[in-house]
């Protein structure tokens, strides 16, 4: 069985985020951008299903800019055997990236299409939903646990809802999308870094894909959040108490 799994380039996450002056987005040049790191951990698991035997082949997938290719040489070097990189200049929203990935499941064939469960640069939590919907699959949103039954073509699911775990049972082809705690990614090492430049990226554009890149969505403005008010020390724990009462309204 062949794994697909969705990795997005994005403002690495220890970035402080700056505005556009024009308020039409967040800043991405001479930003340090980085793999998603809910895409890691979907390239992860991936990655053990492999491993532990119940899996062929695992190809990376990534669409937007040219740099994309950045992204898959480090999930290249992750472990994944293959890249594939549609190349697309404008905004990407998640229903264009569903369709172009449903492309490229058309193309490939894979049982098993790994995502983040969020980009954590437009927070959207839509792409894995989404091609599913597309697609017709089954999904398991927010995974913390994945185990593959090949043999009955089954992927169990646990997933961590409000009120406790969730075990969903989904025949494959399914799509699977990750939460924080399925698994710990691995850091590339440098043996595998140099192996990662030999790995091959197909390119692909939307067009030879048949997919039209167009959006109802429009970003009207992008802001900062307000800045937070300095705190107050207080003297003593009726003094508290009482600006809890008085001035907050809380208790
Ligand atoms: P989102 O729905 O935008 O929060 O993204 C959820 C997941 O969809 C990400 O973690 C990725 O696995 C996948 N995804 C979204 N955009 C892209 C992209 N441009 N390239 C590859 N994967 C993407």
């Amino acid at each position: 069985m062949k794994i697909m799994v969705a990795i997005k380039r994005v403002v690495d996450y220890a970035v402080k985020i700056r505005v556009k002056p024009d308020k039409t987005g967040v800043e991405t040049q001479n930003v340090k951008m980085s793999m998603n790191p809910f895409c890691e951990i979907a390239l992860e698991e991936a990655l053990r299903i492999k491993e532990s035997g119940l899996a062929s082949e695992v190809v990376a997938v990534s669409m937007g800019t040219a740099q994309c290719v950045d992204t898959l040489r480090t999930g290249l070097a992750m472990g994944a055997d293959r890249g594939i990189h549609v190349e697309a200049t404008g905004a990407l929203y998640p229903l264009s990236v569903a369709k172009l990935l449903k492309a490229l499941v058309e193309v490939e064939k894979p049982g098993l299409l790994i995502l983040g469960k969020q980009a954590i640069d437009d927070d959207c939590n839509q792409t894995g939903q989404m091609v599913a919907g597309l697609l017709g699959w089954p999904q398991g949103t927010f995974a913390s646990k994945v185990v593959l039954d090949k043999e009955n073509q089954v992927a169990t699911v646990d997933r961590e809802v409000d009120g406790g775990l969730e075990t969903l049972s989904l025949d494959l082809p399914a799509v699977i999308t990750t939460d924080l705690r399925l698994n710990q990614p691995r850091y590339a090492t440098l043996p595998n870094i140099m192996k990662a430049k030999s790995k091959a990226i197909k390119k692909f554009t939307p067009q030879e894909l048949n997919v039209e890149i167009k959006s109802d969505l429009e970003v009207v403005q992008v802001t900062e959040p307000p800045k937070r008010k300095a705190g107050v020390v207080v003297s003593s724990v009726d003094d508290l108490l009482d600006k809890l009462k008085n001035e907050a309204h809380v208790i």
